[in-house]
């Protein structure tokens, strides 16, 4: 029995300049969707880098649509650290509008969910299966009790559901970040090389998943573009190892072998918890004063949002959850402003009514991307977490014009809490939360 070699490529990127985007793109997107790979491997495209393709490269979203036969995934929404959300409806919105989002570019459901950072608990993945998402990735030391990564495995959440975990391979990161392997040969430089390494790596008989960021190939790694138009070449001249999706993988065998998660861990946090996103933690240069006021304002933020949505939209909303579930469709133009009032109000209203509730729905929205990961991310405070402070004010702002609280002076005074030093023209300066914001608003 062949060897069976899965990939998966995660296209990711946070809202950020164009410059930078566009050089990514020349390196790794627009070649990579243009050579064949991904119609053998699966991937996922997160819903911002979906947006910036269609302001800025049309044609490379389409080649990577057409690619998919079935192999590529969803992702939540705006990448925040499913774990870490308090509020199980915010978990079921992540889901649920990047699945809508997912179906509106790809014309489809999908069956898999690529997590933020592979970060997960049974929480998370109980509301994945409630929403029929069938498989997930993972690191491979997710995996509870002995690390195998040989074979994918299927999670009893309770109450009878269920979820496929596939736990990528070390080699994975010998691809992704170790240029120089044991042998001297960059893996990246020659894929023969790496197939041989690979298979002596392997057991007979195993399935080995390979995952890494899609900007591996081409950004990361100059050229990498042609080591992986070569690589399904190379898996095709060999008889001891065979290339398949996880999707088509499904198709064709059961996972019937057991295993359990652990709760609250990463593959981008190695310290055992989501501490990159909380309080900042050894991966990110240690503890960071930033990280910690940072969330804390945001939650308060997003707290008095949920407040002010339910109390002020209750009235008129059938369900508030359902509507603001559903307002992703009308900012992605899938359904008429008209429509959706009818569908979701009790009764008709005033058109003055109609524009006081898109309003708190739109702050609802920006409350969300506030909690995007990237802003925690970095070991210093920086571009991300700053346009997570900008979403939040939006959020705040937009309330304020509804309902006679003060939102946007808490949130200011809060992020004076937030600091750090940054690096200025070869000076340590001193920052804040509060400082990064006010040259938005004022
Ligand atoms: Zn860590």
């Amino acid at each position: 029995m062949p060897k069976y070699v899965l990939q998966h490529w995660h296209f990711y990127q946070p809202r950020r300049n164009d410059k930078w985007a566009k050089k990514i793109n020349e390196e790794c997107y627009s070649p990579n969707s243009n050579n064949g790979i991904l119609d053998h491997v699966s991937f996922n495209v997160g819903p911002t880098l979906i947006e910036w393709f269609l302001k800025n490269d049309k044609e490379t979203l389409e080649r990577m649509i057409k690619a998919d036969k079935g192999q590529a995934l969803a992702q939540p929404y705006n990448h925040r650290i499913m774990p870490l959300i308090r509020h199980d409806e915010d978990l079921k919105t992540q889901i649920i509008w990047g699945k809508k989002h997912f179906k509106t570019f790809f014309g489809r459901d999908p069956e898999g969910m690529w997590l933020p950072e592979t970060a997960t608990s049974k929480r998370v993945c109980k509301e994945l299966a409630r929403q029929g998402i069938k498989y997930t990735i993972g690191s491979p030391w997710q995996k509870k009790g002995r690390e195998d990564t040989s074979k994918p495995y299927k999670v009893n959440l309770g109450g009878g559901l269920e979820i496929i975990y596939f736990f990528y391979n070390h080699f994975s990161g010998k691809i992704a970040f170790n240029n120089q392997t044991d042998s001297g040969v960059r893996l990246l430089d020659n894929v023969d090389v790496a197939l041989d390494q690979l298979v002596s790596f392997a057991k007979n008989g195993e399935t080995l998943l390979l995952a890494y960021d899609g900007e591996t190939f081409g950004h990361h790694h100059k050229l990498a573009d042609r080591w992986a138009e070569y690589f399904p070449k190379g898996v095709k001249k060999r008889k001891d190892i065979k290339m398949i999706s996880i999707s088509d993988y499904l198709k064709n065998f059961e996972v019937n072998n057991l295993a359990d998660i652990l709760d609250n861990s990463s593959w981008s946090c190695l310290c055992g918890g989501l501490e990159r996103w909380t309080k900042g933690c050894g991966c990110a240069g240690g503890y960071k004063k930033y990280q910690e006021p940072m969330l804390k304002a945001l939650e308060k933020i997003e707290d008095e949002i949920h407040d002010i949505f339910v109390n002020e939209s209750s009235p008129y909303f059938k369900d508030v959850w359902d509507a603001r579930n559903d307002y992703i469709d009308l900012k992605l133009g899938n359904i008429k402003e008209e429509q959706f009032f009818k569908e979701h109000l009790k009764e008709a209203t005033s058109k003055e009514n109609e524009f006081l509730l898109k309003k708190i729905l739109e702050a609802e929205y920006h409350v969300q991307l506030s909690f995007t990961s990237c802003g925690w991310f970095p070991s210093r405070l920086g571009a991300q977490a700053e346009q997570n402070m900008i979403d939040a004010y939006s959020s705040a702002k937009l309330v304020e014009e509804v309902v006679n609280k003060n939102l946007v002076s808490k949130l200011i005074s809060d992020l004076d809490l937030v600091e750090d030093w940054i690096e200025e023209r070869g000076r340590k300066k001193h920052i804040t939360g509060k400082e990064l914001l006010l040259k938005h608003i004022t």
